[in-house]
């Protein structure tokens, strides 16, 4: 990554909120609302960067109060701080976000934002292609298919269906028999689809593979199966990925890998055929170290997201963009809040991502009240 000069003279960190259009429901827990904690960067030019800490309290543990105080502790210390290096600003402020990687891939959005707009580029060419693979600046986004009901399983599949999404992403976990019924009739809404399944931690591998038998049985094999055991059933993980191979069903891990170490340790366990990167699990930096590495070992990835709003949804769009070696997109969080948060300028209502006329940085500047 280049480097380029500037000097920080205004830092602020702030809770931003914004209603949900729809409660996300998954296995563990969910979302009423969005409150994410967002930070402003300002240089002595006046050019703004911008950061977002997305907390989902029910998966990682983190909380809202917490990384705030924790961005503002960082944010303070960085006033009046002359930067030479904006990435190695990223790597020395690592420790300072342990426990905290949310408030981490904030100060890296935030930081990485200033040095693109510095520069003069979009944001995703800081991100050179991962080997072998070249940018990819127009990409589609499933949609997530919340833990819930089979009236609203069926209402949401002919809903985003119908606005012209290919691609949808079940939440299961909590009741097999529903989630069987609720699986056959997004199935039936929108045959022509990709499904993937999400679990999240929701299954013992035993129950899974007997799940994804009776699944056979009714043509409705997913692509993509992510996460169905506890995260540190490594084993469980395992024998799930050995029992697909060869059956057009990829076992993605999410929960289970949240850094750069982990990545390592399940492709060299044969744990997984595909990993998911967040931002918020590994931070920014440390996510293209873990694609890079899936992408090189032949490990298929998907970019996922929390309970992002459009500026770190649209950052995670330009990353994908940049590295170009992600083959599942899963930036459909936008679709689920109200209002202005939920507005990326290079996203349209059909779940496509157009970066071909991105223009400087990231390209959202969330309201500071
Ligand atoms: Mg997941």
């Amino acid at each position: 990554m280049k480097d380029v000069s500037f000097v920080i003279e205004d830092a602020t960190a702030a809770v931003i909120r914004a209603p949900l259009a729809t409660p996300f429901r998954i296995a563990t827990g969910q979302h009423d609302e969005l409150a994410n904690v967002f930070i402003r960067l300002r240089t002595s030019e006046g050019v703004c960067g911008y950061g977002e800490a997305a907390v989902a309290t029910h998966i990682t543990g983190e909380t809202v109060d917490a990384t705030l105080a924790n961005l503002q502790t960082v944010t303070a210390g960085l006033r009046g701080r002359m930067v030479d290096s904006p990435e190695g600003l990223c790597r020395e402020s690592s420790p300072s976000f342990e426990g905290n990687h949310a408030g981490l891939a904030a100060l890296e959005m935030a930081v990485l934002d200033i040095s693109s707009r510095v520069q003069g580029i979009p944001f995703y060419r800081l991100f050179g292609p991962a080997a072998g693979n070249v940018p990819l600046l127009t990409f589609a986004t499933d949609i997530t298919i919340v833990i819930g009901s089979l009236d609203e399983a069926r209402a949401a599949a002919r809903t985003f269906s119908d606005r012209g999404f290919t691609s949808f992403k079940i939440k299961i976990g909590r009741d097999e028999d529903l989630d069987m019924k609720r699986i056959l009739a997004v199935r039936e809404i929108a045959p022509d689809s990709q499904l993937i399944l999400d679990a999240n931690m929701g299954f013992s591998a035993d129950r899974m593979l007997a799940f994804l038998e009776q699944l056979d049985r009714f043509g409705a094999r997913p692509v993509l199966l992510e996460q169905p055991v506890p995260k540190y059933d490594w084993d469980g993980l395992a024998a799930i990925t050995a029992a697909c191979a060869g059956s057009g069903t990829l076992v993605c891990a999410d929960e289970s890998v949240g850094s750069l170490a982990d990545a390592r340790r399940a492709i060299d366990s044969n744990a997984v055929s595909a990993i998911n990167v967040k931002f918020m699990k590994s931070g920014i930096l440390e996510g293209a170290e873990i694609a890079r590495l899936a992408s090189f070992q032949g490990i298929q990835l998907m970019l996922g997201a929390m309970m992002e709003s459009a500026l770190s949804i649209t950052a995670s769009a330009h990353f994908a963009a940049g590295l170009g070696c992600f083959g599942f997109m899963d930036l459909d969080t936008t679709f689920f809040i109200k209002g202005e948060m939920s507005r990326s300028p290079y996203l349209d209502d059909s779940g496509r991502f157009d970066l071909r006329h991105a223009g400087h940085g990231i390209g959202v500047e969330p309201h500071f009240g």
